[in-house]
């Protein structure tokens, strides 16, 4: 517990120096060439540097990636962002490549983008993911998916870097799926082809929509399944600098149970016990009007910063949760 007190104020601080940083530091070109949408420094964000994760938030969400629906132009350059992005924190990204039928009956292809990063004892891992794509642009109207979900992917880089910095005592694998708005056809890949050799999944930590709340509160979703779960993510929302709250996940909620509603739905189904954070719908989902403009920066930072110290705790705590049988 201590640790992950120390590291939240560790990470939180550096996070705030990140944000600082951007807004004392006026585009390059700001005068020649006004750039009226583009609110962080997008010039930070090369190849070799790494971005925050507000930077993510808007790279990944801007007009050129035109709505990343799967198979598009611009689904293929978030994936090119997305594999720099790996690489400048030097991870190597594999594609897990797959194909499937679409609900009008046509067959498409798929890209998750995989990296591990190396824990200190082998067995058991974690596996992180968070969905790339989104629905595309239709009528002229890029739908530029800012919280849904640019955000969570801005949240798996962020548990990357953590872990970097901190290294995990069990493998953690980051999977940016792709395909999730297409039934999440990505995580039904990844579980079904497995993540290649060594320990099995012990958890899946899925993010998915980690920026918009009028209320502050941020869900956990997976303790009804996993009644040993809801100690941990207790202790997490006990020192959460977010409205961290346990649910969504009864079945008996009918269409507001979200088990089955993002990626962490196919592990779910597969006996692998989830963990997903995501926010109540809001009046910008799946409109054109979920932009980087419309997120209260505030309460994204936040969120990254729980997921952080849950992750942490997650890694902590992994091979108990390995070894605890399904409730
Ligand atoms: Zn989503």
């Amino acid at each position: 517990m201590t640790s992950i007190r120390t590291s939240l104020f560790a990470s939180f601080t550096l996070l705030s120096a990140a944000c600082g940083q951007t807004s004392t530091e006026p585009p390059a070109q700001s005068a020649a060439a006004p750039q009226a949408t583009l609110q962080t420094d997008q010039s930070a964000c090369t190849q070799t540097v790494p971005c925050t994760p507000l930077q993510i938030l808007e790279a990944l969400s801007a007009d050129e990636m035109g709505g990343r629906q799967t198979g598009t132009e611009g689904n293929a350059k978030a994936r090119a962002f997305l594999r720099n992005r790996f690489a400048a924190r030097g991870l190597e990204a594999r594609n897990h490549e797959f194909t499937f039928e679409t609900r009008e009956g046509d067959t498409l292809t798929g890209i998750n983008l995989l990296a591990r990063i190396e824990g200190k004892t082998d067995g058991p891992f974690m596996v992180v993911t968070a969905h790339y794509d989104h629905v595309g642009t239709h009528e002229g109207q890029i739908f530029n998916g800012a919280d849904d979900n640019a955000s969570g992917v801005a949240g798996a880089f962020a548990v990357a870097d953590h872990f970097r910095a901190n290294p995990p005592e069990h493998d953690v694998v980051i999977a940016l799926l792709d395909a999730e708005e297409m039934g999440l056809q990505g995580a039904h890949a990844l579980v079904r082809d497995g993540l290649g050799a060594g320990g099995d999944i012990a958890l899946n930590v899925n993010f998915d929509m980690l920026s918009r709340n009028d209320k502050n509160e941020l869900y956990a979703a997976g303790a009804f399944h996993r009644p040993d779960l809801a100690p941990l993510l207790k202790a997490i929302a006990a020192d959460a600098p977010v409205a961290l709250k346990l649910g969504h996940d009864d079945p008996a909620l009918g269409s507001d149970d979200w088990t089955l509603q993002s990626d962490h739905g196919p592990f779910h189904q597969a006996g692998i016990p989830f963990v997903y954070f995501g926010v109540e719908d809001h009046q910008d989902y799946h409109q054109p009007t979920d932009v980087f403009e419309t997120v209260p920066q505030d309460f994204f930072l936040r969120s990254i910063e729980t997921v952080i110290m849950a992750a942490e705790m997650f890694d902590a705590e992994l091979v108990r949760i390995n070894s605890t049988p399904d409730g």
